[in-house]
């Protein structure tokens, strides 16, 4: 990479004067901006020439990672293939000029699609009725926590007042519970990894107002005793949330509406293709069952006059627009170009790539829980410890033979957690590339343990101090003058 002539910071390039700019002659005379609204002295903005910044800019892009050019196995986050076909169709200049505060007679086609996307949604889930309106996978759990807290309001029951929270769950689970102004109460996991239904049964009180399950779950176990917990807590009175981030080993197979939840929601950034990662872009659809639909915050509904409308609940707002629509379009096109029969290979075929990688690892890699997994799995770490080499260390070693780390200490029940999920969209040709690196440094762990702890060598960046950067991280530029 071109890095040392077209400098790490834009800042590096700069020369006083230079510019990118020429503006054409200014035909209305001066006009001096009030002393009040200007700075005292210029910006400290970087001053350079056209080229340079595109030749600065392109040299960073070529230095991501991305689905489109390596192997993403990132446990829980399902970075699957994000097909062209949807990026052509959020294209279309009627979907991509249009404005959110349009009136609705001259946007009823994006109506329509998100009408239809919101049925597929309930055809796919089993649930009534989705507002597609929340940003991402936490922004839905908090609506969807909202609807319940305000389910139970309108009833009159304004004691239940916490979340039940399994310890394998994702780390948005209880955080959005806080947001949401709920206490947070942790279930166990038995050794198998699954819910503790006797640990559950003891916290179910009239103080519950949702319990929130994953399933499968964050070890990517399915959770057999569903249709027993839906029956436990039922009968309390507290409604069961489905966090359904990772609808992928489920998509056509089996339904959460039909296994007994009442509020989910679903990551379109994960599950329905979508490019994501770095905050965005997302879309977290929100589903309940019959009954609730009007809890919703904002849906599309199709009225007698064969128009489609915009529906509010004015009591929960989440955001200021209908939500994230490109995000809608790709997921829709997805949805619509696998069609009904395809739909249904997608969590087989995800399935399938994870227990594959899974039994040609273990041997080698710990595996703390042998079984059948779904989409992912958790190693812990190498089996032979006596190496030192750690789950860390492994990540940074795979960046070396151009694959993407995965997700690394998460869940935090294991002490060298190591989530694998491949999805369903690779070849066995990748899928074998990747086994035999992770064979080749479990043996470079016992060859050359050093080397390995070293790792990345190959990236533009080395081994970076990963503490300092999380505690101290610096994220703006300073000049750094003379003996400062
Ligand atoms: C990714 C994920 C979330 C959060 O989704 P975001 O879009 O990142 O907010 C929640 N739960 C599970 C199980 C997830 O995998």
């Amino acid at each position: 990479m071109n890095n040392q002539l077209y400098g790490n910071l834009i800042f590096e390039l700069s020369h006083p004067g230079r510019k990118g700019y020429s503006l054409p002659n200014n035909e209305f005379g001066h006009y001096e901006l009030p002393a009040t609204i200007c700075r005292a002295e210029d910006a400290p903005l970087p001053e350079c020439d056209e080229l340079t910044v595109v030749r600065h800019y392109t040299n960073h892009s070529a230095n991501n990672f991305g689905v489109n050019n390596g192997f993403y196995p990132l446990g829980s986050c399902t970075m699957k293939y994000n097909p062209v076909l949807n990026e052509e169709t959020a294209l279309l200049p009627g979907f991509q000029a249009l404005h959110p505060s349009q009136p609705e007679d001259t946007c009823q086609g994006a109506l329509e699609l998100m009408f239809n996307l919101q049925h597929s949604l309930s055809a796919l889930t089993g649930l009534s009725d989705f507002t597609l309106n929340p940003f991402a996978g936490a922004h839905g759990e908090l609506t969807g926590l909202m609807i319940i807290r305000a389910y139970h309001q309108q009833r009159g029951d304004d004691r239940r007042t916490k979340v039940i929270v399994p310890d394998t769950a994702h780390g948005t689970n209880p955080a959005s519970a806080a947001v949401c102004g709920l206490d947070v109460v942790e279930v166990r996991s038995t050794q198998d990894g699954t819910v503790d239904v006797d640990d559950l049964r003891e916290k179910l009180d009239g103080t519950i107002a949702a319990v929130m399950m994953t399933n499968p779950n964050t070890l990517g176990l399915f959770e057999r005793q569903i249709p027993e917990i839906a029956k436990l807590v039922h009968a309390n009175g507290t409604l069961l949330y489905y966090d359904g981030a990772n609808l992928n080993p489920m998509l056509g197979k089996c339904r959460p509406g039909d296994m007994g939840f009442d509020v989910m929601h679903i990551n379109l950034h994960k599950t329905f293709s979508t490019p994501h990662g770095g905050g965005g872009p997302g879309c977290g659809p929100v589903g309940v069952r019959a009954g609730m639909e009007e809890l919703l915050p904002c849906r599309v509904v199709k009225s007698g006059d064969a128009l489609y409308h915009i529906v509010r609940n004015e009591g929960i707002q989440v955001g200021a627009t209908v939500g994230n629509f490109a995000v809608m379009v790709r997921a829709y096109t997805y949805i619509l170009s696998l069609g009904k029969e395809e739909v249904k290979m997608v969590g087989p075929l995800a399935t399938l790539n994870a227990n594959y990688i899974k039994e040609s690892l273990k041997d080698l890699y710990e595996l703390p829980i042998d079984t059948l997994c779904k989409h992912e799995f958790v190693f812990n770490g190498l089996k032979d410890k006596s190496t030192g080499v750690t789950t860390m260390d492994i990540a940074k070693r795979l960046l070396d033979y151009g694959y993407h780390a995965p997700t690394i200490y998460f869940p935090l029940l294991f002490h060298e957690s190591l989530m694998i999920e491949p999805t369903e969209s690779e070849s066995k040709d990748t899928i074998d590339g990747f086994i035999a690196v992770m064979r080749r440094i479990a043996e470079e762990a016992i060859t050359n343990p050093d080397m390995v702890k070293g790792a990345p060598h190959s990236t533009p960046i080395g081994r970076v101090d990963d503490v300092l950067a999380a505690k101290q991280p610096v994220l703006t530029f300073r000049e750094v003058r003379g003996e400062e």
